[in-house]
């Protein structure tokens, strides 16, 4: 309540900010934005609704008027010459009629997760996420890569070529500074494996506050492209043929400031907790797949020869296994789990990931010692779907509502586009995020 009244002091007293963007996102991970002009906002912040029925995943007719709270911790500046002047954003949670979380809202789910396994257990969880993603020469790019016409790489650069003055470059630079402008604490950023390829990436931070920072991130590449004419696109596997795009997410958990995935003795120097967060993870890997590989084409990029994974295991070095122990120290010892596409919705994702690392069922230890085939991840939406459907576990971390909800949302993109194995992008499977 104190960052409130700061924040509405500061709203009061910046004659330079003009209007609030206010943000959510829906069950499929799309960011929602509405534009307050501040007045109005300043007089009606503890008031705002909407009608929850256009919005994906949230389409109860009973529950269509929806409440908006804004989270104020979660405020960030806009740069004017990406966004245009006066605009500051926040992001929101969703409340049902009766004041209580709204269940579809993945961002509420996460943060009551995380607040209550730091009240019960004093943990505080910590993403950093890798997002890569293509720059296509013009903004309607991603229409077009179904048609005939094709797109166009902007750039034919590879694995950290240094490209002066090429595209790819100028618009990483002007993104990078988007982000500084935005608060983000950049690391790096350089083009990827294929051609037209970018990564960038950003410190680590509580979990919440990484995934609304996944949301702005895509945001932010999409309209500094734009204005550059050309799209940021975050479609998994947009060309065959090369390497698709991943949001590799990096976990850690802390205790009174102590990173306790961190082990100097332990085997690949993480601990036994980290251990069995990882055991936890890959026993519900099926049944979380659809959660981390939300789209058809989520499914075209798992392909371990293009650096994509698709074995459920877990390994230091080899880059198939669906989970990675990068080398790290007691600083940056973490779980790298790399089966996340950049178009999954991120607060969902972490939501299922810690949950099931932290609570999930635990591999049965004697069928556990018998295996000898390598498991797989399923290799399509229609097989995660009838996983997924079927798990008791995936019921329980999100509720019998949005768990059926969720299914019918998938089942319904999936029949969209049939032949989801060809070797084109079909139109129904680009969907903007
Ligand atoms: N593009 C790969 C993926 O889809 C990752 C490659 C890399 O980070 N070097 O996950
Ligand atoms: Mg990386
Ligand atoms: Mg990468
Ligand atoms: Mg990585």
């Amino acid at each position: 309540d104190k960052i409130r009244e700061e924040r509405l002091a500061y709203l009061e007293s910046e004659p330079r900010i003009k209007a609030v963007t206010v943000c959510f996102t829906d069950l499929e991970g799309r960011l929602h934005m509405l534009d307050y002009d501040k007045k109005f906002l300043l007089k009606s912040y503890d008031n705002l609704t909407f009608d929850g029925s256009s919005i994906r995943g949230f389409s109860d007719q009973e529950e269509s008027d929806l409440r908006l709270v804004i989270d104020w911790p979660a405020f960030y500046w806009l740069p004017s010459d990406i966004f245009g002047a006066g605009k500051v954003l926040v992001f929101c949670n969703v409340l049902g009629r009766d004041g209580t979380p709204y269940e579809g809202d993945m961002r509420g789910q996460l943060k009551a997760y995380l607040d209550h396994q730091f009240k019960k257990n004093g943990l505080t969880c910590y993403a950093a996420n890798e997002i890569e993603g293509f720059l296509f020469k013009g903004r309607d790019a991603e229409r077009r890569l179904s048609d005939a016409e094709g797109f166009e790489y902007v750039s034919i650069g590879g694995y950290y070529h240094s490209l002066p003055s090429d595209p790819l470059r100028l618009f990483m630079d002007a993104a990078a500074e988007a982000q500084r402008a935005m608060g983000f604490a950049n690391e790096k950023d350089h083009p990827e494996v294929a051609p037209s390829q970018f990564e960038m990436n950003f410190e680590y931070s509580e979990a919440l506050i990484a995934a609304d920072q996944y949301q702005l991130y895509k945001l932010l590449c999409r309209q500094v492209a734009a204005r550059m004419d050309m799209t940021a696109s975050f479609l998994p596997k947009p060309v065959v043929g090369v390497n698709g795009s991943g949001a590799h997410t990096n976990l850690s958990i802390s205790k009174k400031g102590k990173n306790i995935f961190f082990d100097k003795k332990g085997e690949d120097g993480i601990s036994d907790v980290a251990r069995d967060f990882i055991d936890r993870i890959l026993n519900s890997a099926p049944d979380i797949c659809l959660i981390l590989n939300a789209s058809v084409n989520a499914y075209r990029r798992l392909d371990p020869h293009y650096e994509a994974p698709n074995q459920i295991k877990v390994s230091p070095i080899d880059r198939g296994s669906m989970i990675r122990i990068p080398l790290g120290n007691e600083r940056s010892a973490r779980v790298e789990v790399r089966s996340v596409g950049p178009d999954a919705n991120i607060y969902q994702t972490l939501f299922a990931i810690f949950k099931t690392g932290l609570e999930g069922p635990q591999s049965d230890p004697v069928d556990e010692s018998k295996r000898t085939r390598t498991r797989y991840l399923p290799s399509n939406i229609h097989d995660a779907i009838r996983i997924y459907k079927g798990s008791a576990w995936t019921k329980e971390i999100f509720g019998e509502r949005v768990h059926e909800r969720f299914a019918e949302l998938k089942a319904a993109s999936a029949d969209r586009c049939p032949k989801a194995l060809g070797t084109r992008v079909k139109v129904a499977e680009v969907q903007y995020h």
